[in-house]
């Protein structure tokens, strides 16, 4: 925010509150150099995230769509709806604190990977299977019996 007396872009915040309707913040500032005081109302940042598929197009991201997806790959799984709906949060404070407002798809899918895969390894596979829609069989065929070999492991234990 420039100074509006001298132009100076530094200022400091000596007070900040939500306007009235909660869609602004009026903040007090003082500039650094002219040490004169000015209101700025800043609009709250509502840019949308948006995702870039495969084909290079793009569509704003929908949390529906990536929780659809993931409720599908739980069918029949002891995973809850509200299990699910913190995994998209977590996705999604991910994505909002990323600098970058474009997204590519495998970046969201590789994140619900993530979070599925603490959830329920079945659920996870078939994600992945889906998801990665098997044009990256030898990948998956590997996570796959990564996943069995840890599993035996452990019930060797
Ligand atoms: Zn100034």
């Amino acid at each position: 925010m420039k100074c509006p007396f001298c132009g100076e872009a530094d200022s400091k915040v000596i007070d900040s509150r939500p306007t009235e309707d909660g869609e602004k913040i009026r903040r007090r500032r003082e500039c650094l150099a002219c040490k004169k005081r000015f209101t700025t109302y800043e609009v709250v940042e509502t840019v949308p995230l948006m995702v870039v598929k495969k084909d290079r197009s793009r569509e704003a991201f929908d949390r529906q769509k990536l929780l659809g997806g993931m409720l599908r790959a739980c069918e029949k799984r002891p995973v809850s709806y509200k299990m699910l709906e913190n995994a998209v949060d977590n996705i999604e404070q991910k994505l909002l604190s990323s600098y970058d407002r474009e997204i590519p798809t495998a970046y969201i899918g590789e994140l619900a990977m993530t979070e599925l895969k603490k959830i329920d390894e079945v659920a996870y596979v078939r994600f992945a299977s889906v998801y990665r829609q098997f044009s990256d069989l030898n990948t998956f065929m590997d996570e796959l019996k990564e996943m069995l070999d840890n599993r035996s492991k452990n019930s060797e234990k």
